[in-house]
């Protein structure tokens, strides 16, 4: 089948750089094992104003450690769940889950505290199919989460891949209040075009270059130019990967407020998270 030809593809070197460990190719009954098990869980990292340290949005990650080989990367399985057909499994499950917790620390929250939004990774598969917004739309009502709070990142190149459905998708989510977020900006190609053809909120600066921030390499100016056009564009702007308090301030100084990062916090997971969120008073 799919999943099959997919592992065939990735043995003869079809997915380039990506590792097939003997037999593990995130196939659609590998990924439901996974889920069932818990060996598939959601992790939770705040997004938080460098200003002040209030936490304003939380963005979920999956995580898979796997009994034999150990934590993988999202980098790894997420093209392996693309390839073999599986990464609608693993979306809409994650998609579950977030806007589940979503709906859950913000009924938690003490009274005058603004509400926490979740950002949920959406691959270009889950962009370009049909249905995908009403899917996303439809978890909100259930859950009992305005759709308002909900904000989808995806990646340049999965923005642009020119679909009539992804332009639909984006359309019809941002229609009912959800922000777009382009997901590590300054990596993709021919950047400015996609900015302002595809419709888009909120971008997320590459962690690349604000790791370069201490070194204040060539990608330095990169930022400041980042951050111009998100202002120009009157987008909002998300640093990636802030892990020093030199970055969090280089960043504060140019008008970039808003990071994640391992300097407040690394993804944890929901019981944890909400732990933070009381203890975060705003
Ligand atoms: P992303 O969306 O750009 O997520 C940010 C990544 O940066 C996360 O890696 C996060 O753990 C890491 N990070 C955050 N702060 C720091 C920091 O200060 N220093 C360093 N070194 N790293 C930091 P992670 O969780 O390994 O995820 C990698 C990518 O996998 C994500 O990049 C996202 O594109 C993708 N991904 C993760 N979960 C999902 C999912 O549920 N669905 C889809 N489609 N993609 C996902
Ligand atoms: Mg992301
Ligand atoms: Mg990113
Ligand atoms: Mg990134």
């Amino acid at each position: 089948g799919r999943a099959g030809a997919a592992l065939y593809e990735a043995k003869r070197g079809g997915l380039g750089r990506i590792t097939v460990h003997g037999g593990y190719y995130a196939s659609p009954i590998e990924v439901r094992h996974g889920i069932e098990t818990g060996e598939i869980f959601v992790v939770y990292q705040p997004c938080v104003d460098m200003r002040t340290g209030a936490i304003v949005g939380v963005e979920a990650l999956a995580r898979w450690h796997h009994p034999t080989r150990g934590a993988i990367s999202p980098v790894e399985f997420i093209p392996l769940c693309e390839a073999s057909g599986s990464i609608m499994i693993l979306g809409d499950w994650v998609l579950g889950q977030a806007i589940a917790a979503a709906a859950g620390w913000n009924r938690g929250l003490p009274t005058g505290r603004s509400e926490v939004a979740v950002a949920i990774n959406a691959s270009a598969r889950e962009l370009s199919t049909a249905g995908y917004a009403e899917r996303v739309i439809a978890l909100c009502t259930a859950a009992g989460l305005r759709v308002s709070l909900l904000r989808i990142e995806a990646t340049e190149s999965d923005f642009g891949s020119g679909s009539e459905e992804v332009a639909v998708n984006i359309a019809q989510l941002r229609g009912s209040g959800a922000l777009i977020s382009m997901d590590d900006f300054g990596t993709g190609f021919s950047s400015l075009e996609r900015l302002t053809r595809t419709r888009v909120d909120v971008v997320k600066i590459d962690r690349q270059f604000v790791s370069a921030i201490d070194s204040l390499a060539t990608e330095a100016p990169v930022i400041d130019l980042a951050i111009g056009l998100a202002t120009a564009l009157s987008l909002g702007i998300v640093a990636e990967g802030v892990e020093t308090p030199v970055q969090a301030q280089w960043l504060v100084e140019r008008g970039c407020y808003f990071a994640q990062g391992f300097l407040y916090s690394r993804p944890i997971r929901y019981g944890e998270l909400v732990q933070v969120l009381r203890d975060n008073e705003f």
